[in-house]
Parts: C-alpha cells; sequence; structure tokens
C-alpha cells in the first residue's frame, strides 16, 4: 500500500473552513477513456469521420465539440456531437468506472456534512447520468464550462478546494483564489500540474478522502 502523501498546510487550513468541495469529472472522479473512444468510433462509423481516437482520448478535458473541431468539418460538428452524446450515453456510459478513491471521497464528504460540487466541460445532463451510473452521490453539478471558466462558479459554491486532472483545472483554482489540488489520473504529469500552480499532486482520490475524514473527525486514521 502506498504510504499517505501528507497535505500541505493551506489544502489543511482551507478544508477546516467551512465550505464545499469542488471536483472535475473526466479522468479524475471518473475513468471516461474507454466510453468516450467507444462513442468516437461510432462518429467514424456512423458519419464517415476519420477521429484519432487515441489521440482525442489522450487529451480529454476541453469540451467535446471543441475537441471535434480538430478533426471534423464545421458544418458536419452538430451530426457528430448528436451521435457522439446518443452511443456514449447508450452504450458507452457502461464502460465508466470511477477512478481509485472517487466513491470514498464522495462518501468522506457527505459524512463531514460538506457538499460535493462537480463543475466539469460535460453538459450537466451528460455528468449527472455519469455520476449516477458509477454510484457517487453530489450536493451539485455545474456543467458546460472549461479553463478559467470554472473559477465563476467555485466561488459561487463557495468551494474551498478544487480537484482536476488537468493543468486548467489548476489555473482556474488560482483565479478563484483557492488550493489546486492535482491527481495524475489524466494525461497530465506531476510537474505540468506544479507549474500551472497545484497545492498538493496525488496519484489519486484515496488520500484526499482521508485528509476530508481526518478534518473532518480529527482522527489521524494515516499512521501505522
Ligand atoms: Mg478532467
Amino acid at each position: 500500500m502506498a504510504r499517505y502523501q501528507h497535505e500541505p498546510a493551506d489544502v489543511r487550513e482551507a478544508l477546516r473552513r467551512a465550505g464545499a468541495l469542488g471536483a472535475d469529472l473526466d479522468l479524475t472522479l471518473l475513468d471516461t477513456r474507454a466510453a468516450t473512444a467507444h462513442a468516437l468510433r461510432a462518429v467514424n462509423r456512423r458519419c464517415g469521420e476519420t477521429i484519432d481516437v487515441d489521440a482525442f482520448v489522450a487529451r480529454l478535458g476541453p469540451p467535446i465539440r471543441q475537441e471535434l473541431a480538430h478533426w471534423v468539418a464545421p458544418e458536419r460538428i452538430p451530426q457528430a456531437v448528436e451521435v457522439f452524446r446518443d452511443c456514449f450515453l447508450s452504450e458507452g456510459i457502461h464502460l465508466l468506472r470511477p477512478l481509485p478513491g472517487a466513491g470514498d471521497l464522495a462518501d468522506a464528504v457527505t459524512a463531514a456534512s460538506r457538499r460535493l460540487v462537480v463543475i466539469t466541460s460535460r453538459i450537466p445532463q451528460v455528468a449527472r447520468r455519469c455520476l449516477t451510473v458509477c454510484g457517487l452521490s453530489t450536493a451539485a453539478v455545474v456543467g458546460g464550462v472549461t479553463g478559467p471558466e470554472k473559477a465563476a462558479p467555485m466561488t459561487a459554491h463557495r468551494i474551498a478546494v478544487y480537484v482536476g486532472d488537468h493543468v486548467l483545472d489548476m489555473q482556474a483554482a488560482k483565479i478563484a483564489g483557492i488550493p489546486g489540488i492535482a491527481v495524475t489520473t489524466g494525461s497530465h504529469r506531476a510537474g505540468e500540474l506544479r507549474q500551472a500552480g497545484a497545492a498538493w499532486i496525488l496519484d489519486d482520490l484515496t488520500d484526499l478522502a482521508h485528509l476530508v475524514r481526518r478534518t473532518h473527525t480529527g482522527i489521524d486514521d494515516t499512521e501505522p
């Protein structure tokens, strides 16, 4: 078992104060790669597109519509988005998996009488469906925002810390004036996330769930 990675003081203090915990969806709470790849292959097949599925999935984070524009002509994007969404929700959804520690984090936040708020570039109805299928309960979902756009909902929902896998998540937390916690379950490595302003960098959500529990109960369960 990996050794507990102790949190920096600013993260601990932010969590002690009243406030919600904010989280990104793709590659932070959920592994959406297989579901996304499945839906992209359907777009290629049904719409005659030539999207490089591996390249697309390797940079998950920005809105799907924006990413499709790298491969699909502007006039065909609405149809590609429709096929993508239809296939993602009907077939791809069964390929979604919570990432390590996601369920524990959601439970820990609820046990601490705090709110878990998901802020994601996915549209809200898709994000909610993904979370439900994976058994994660959240207090609120803000969808359709990416990069710096995430800062406003962080402030509006009184987010104390925001956890994400993307450098854009760290930049948004910085704009909102809160610590950004990075997980390396996405395509960005620790060095890039640190450079983007991450206050704490984790392999996955397990240690953050421990910290939320410790902050709530005052019991340190990380010592041997
Ligand atoms: Mg992400």
